[in-house]
């Protein structure tokens, strides 16, 4: 198998012109979505355009790039309706862990951020109507007064704190049993990645940080956000686990590390780059 790293991002309406349809032009890929769900076959792979036929024309289809070469169709379905049989629903976590080339897992991050917004933006938010995909750009377009609905990108900032010798992990209730991560949360209006990272921080987990320093960024579906990954010192305060919001948290020694995020993950990156630091 290629290893399909070579995805382009890319946007045009589908069907696409006819011009732009050679007939020795390779099949498109379709990344079929019922709702905010990829659908594939029970092997884990993207479905053969016949096992779509069932479902029969989707509520919004869009091309959104290439890999190696070939155009990469994002199909939306409601997600109320029935699966034929030998399809199933999965998702960007399990793909993750089922070896996804990683170009096709980059193809899934951006299909599935555009699913969201095109089921979030089947009417106008201004006045109401239906709106359609633009056939010029990435945005979906109001015939009734002419409103433009970009996808969403939501930032989130994401630190960890170094204190000496240790680095600061913490759990969310809704992490995967035993796993800890860097503190997280998303940028508020007004508010600068690094003002958002000081707020988070203090408010869950009590303490003040100082030297901030960027580190890196991550596209992440969950729905459309961009992970901004700072590395900080701590400079005060006593750890106090934020109420409802976190489980537990503590300072955490290269030899007493807890479970760790995905090594493709940018919270695990940080956490290996500053290791290698200490
Ligand atoms: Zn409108």
């Amino acid at each position: 198998m290629a290893l399909e790293a070579d995805f382009e991002p890319g946007y045009s309406a589908y069907p696409p012109p006819a011009q732009d349809n050679a007939p020795d032009a390779a099949p498109a890929l379709v990344f079929p979505f019922s709702g905010q769900r990829l659908l594939v076959g029970l092997n884990k792979e993207l479905p053969r355009p016949e096992d779509l036929q069932p479902l029969g024309h989707p509520l919004r289809a869009i091309c959104f790039g290439t890999l190696s070469g070939r155009k990469c169709v994002l199909s939306v379905w409601p997600p109320e309706q029935l699966l034929p049989a030998g399809l199933e629903t999965s998702d960007f976590r399990v793909l993750w862990d089922y070896h996804w080339p990683p170009g096709r897992l980059k193809s899934l991050v951006r299909a599935k951020q555009l699913a969201v917004w095109l089921l979030h933006h089947q009417h106008c938010g201004v006045c109401g109507q239906g709106m359609m995909p633009s056939p010029n750009e990435i945005a979906c377009l109001c015939p009734a007064c002419g409103h433009k609905a970009y996808p969403h990108i939501s930032p989130v900032a994401i630190g960890l704190v170094v204190k000496g010798s240790e680095i600061l992990l913490a759990r969310s209730p809704h992490f995967a049993p035993g796993m800890y991560s860097a503190l997280a949360g998303f940028v508020e209006a007004g508010e600068s990645a690094e003002e958002c990272l000081c707020r988070e921080i203090r408010e869950e987990a009590g303490i003040e940080i100082q030297n901030i320093r960027y580190f890196g960024s991550q596209s992440w579906p969950y729905p459309h956000s961009l992970m901004i990954g700072f590395i900080a010192d701590y400079l005060s305060g006593e750890l106090t686990p934020q109420k409802n919001e976190i489980e537990d948290l503590g300072w955490f020694s290269p030899d007493s590390l807890p479970v760790l995020p995905h090594p493709a993950s940018l919270a695990r990156k940080m956490i290996g780059h500053v290791l290698g630091l200490l």
